[in-house]
């Protein structure tokens, strides 16, 4: 086992992965663009960013017009500029894409945002005091958007966060080469700047009551997210690292962060190929990832794969942990059995079964696990009503219990949870939130 330190060969491995665009590419790249109309790009962007106008305004060396431009449909835009998966989104369907290269737009959105937080760019003005007070539970992308669109409209409004930090996964959970710490707090502060008040270490059914918050505040917004890892129910987990702490230490706390020479990560999502690049970056000398079932049934998106088979990270498929095996307290191996799959269960995909008498050791020394997040427990606290255990909410985001509003991953009970969906989740959440408050006068 390593204790890594700052100063160790290969400590910077996991800083941001792609550099900046310098001046001269982004113009080249900007006068790539077609400026299309109707742009399938901005169609494809979950806050419909007017893509080909930004992209214009830095063509004419017009950077705050720009990034003004971003941030109207997106207020977490150098945020989304970094983590969104893009070739899934707008890059995926710019008409450059079918013959061509694609337009670099998160690439070129960073551009533009960077320089933005850079000068310290003062972009918007909030409209005067509405006098109307909000309550955001959860300082993450949802709430951060959410609180940020109402601020605009001159409502008072009130963030709760139960971290020391704001910013959600975009600072405890991202992976440090799509998103450094910095850029989640510069998003933050340049917030506050419209005058939302932040409460950090104030948790909603912990130090902070729900009955206190509807007597004081207009409306309440839930951007809680989700839990904890998943449990696997196995012996031994005690001794299986929880895949979001491992990342939350690569990014505030590298120092401290133990890293194996023989490390599995359980489970094939995005969280579990981010878990296995820091160890490989951080110095193990093999990295397994074990999933139950196929390469076919893996959630993480292609291009993620493709980035994690690059790092030289190796695959174990229809595998299915069965107990550690640990001798005092140090892990030696993790015995898993062969799995083969059947007809598809209630996920839709092929479920997978033990194959008898397949059971094997797998010698390693760290265990990681990212089998995904348990669903927001603060439903059944303020007895809300839930669809497959998410707060379940109408078209205009809000709940079963009236003036209580919620979005973001506490709500996703369908499609991939992404940044830019929760961005949108607040944006759109914070109209239905105004328009409440409005006609109440
Ligand atoms: C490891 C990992 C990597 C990811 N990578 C990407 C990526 O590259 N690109 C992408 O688009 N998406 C990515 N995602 C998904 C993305 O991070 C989420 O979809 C997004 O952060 C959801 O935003 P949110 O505001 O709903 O929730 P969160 O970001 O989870 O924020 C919720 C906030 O609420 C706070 N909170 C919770 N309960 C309470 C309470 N009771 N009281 C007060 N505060 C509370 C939490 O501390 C947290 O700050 C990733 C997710 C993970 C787990
Ligand atoms: S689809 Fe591509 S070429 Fe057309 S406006 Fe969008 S980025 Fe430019």
């Amino acid at each position: 086992m390593t204790e890594i330190s700052q100063n160790r060969p290969g400590a910077d491995a996991l800083s941001e992965l792609l550099p900046p665009l310098t001046r001269n590419e982004a113009a080249v790249e900007a006068a790539r663009c077609l400026m299309c109309y109707d742009a399938p790009c901005t169609h494809a962007c979950p806050t419909h960013i007017d893509i080909p106008k930004f992209i214009k305004r830095i063509s004419t060396h017009n950077l705050r017009g720009s990034a003004r431009t971003i941030l109207e449909s997106n207020l977490l835009g150098a945020t989304c500029a970094r983590v969104c998966p893009v070739q899934e989104l707008c890059e995926g369907a710019c008409v450059l894409g079918a013959e061509h290269k694609p337009i670099a737009i998160g690439r070129l959105q960073r551009y533009a945002m960077d320089y933005a937080y850079s000068n310290n760019v003062s972009l918007f003005q909030p409209a005067p005091n509405t006098g109307k007070k909000v309550a955001v539970i959860g300082a993450g992308p949802a709430g951060l958007s959410c609180a940020g669109e109402l601020a605009k409209r001159g409502h008072s409004v009130t963030l709760f966060e139960k971290r020391d930090l704001a910013g959600g996964l975009s600072t405890y959970g991202i992976i440090g080469l799509r998103e450094p710490v910095e850029v989640a707090q510069a998003e933050v502060t340049m917030l506050t700047k419209l005058g939302i008040k932040i409460e950090t270490s104030k948790e909603l059914g912990g130090n902070l009551g729900f009955a206190d918050l509807q007597a004081q505040f207009g409306a309440v917004f839930l951007s809680v997210g989700l839990g904890i890892t998943n449990t696997l129910a196995i012996p031994g987990e005690e001794h299986i690292l929880d895949g979001l702490e491992y990342i939350e230490q690569s990014k505030l706390n590298a120092r401290k962060l133990v890293v194996g020479k023989n490390v599995v990560v359980i489970g094939a999502g995005n969280t579990a190929i981010d878990c296995a690049t820091i160890a490989k970056r951080l110095g193990a000398a093999q990295v397994t990832m074990v999933y139950r079932r196929s390469e076919t049934e893996m959630t993480a998106y292609a291009h993620e794969y493709e980035f994690i088979k690059r790092e030289g990270v190796r695959f174990s498929f229809l595998t299915q942990p069965l107990r550690v095996v640990a001798e005092n307290g140090t892990v030696t191996a993790l015995e898993c059995v062969r799995m083969s799959l059947g007809t598809p269960d209630a996920s839709g995909r092929p479920a997978p079964h033990p194959v008898a008498g397949s059971e094997f050791l797998l010698p390693v020394d760290q265990i990681v696990k990212a089998t995904g997040q348990e669903k927001p427990s603060l439903a059944a606290l303020l007895h809300l009503k839930t669809d497959k255990g998410y707060i379940q909410v109408t078209a205009n985001f809000e709940t079963n219990v009236p003036g209580v509003y919620a979005g973001g991953d506490c709500i996703r009970a369908r499609g991939a949870a992404s940044t830019v969906m929760a961005v949108q989740d607040g944006k759109l959440a914070a109209h239905s939130i105004h328009e409440r408050l409005v006609a109440r006068g």
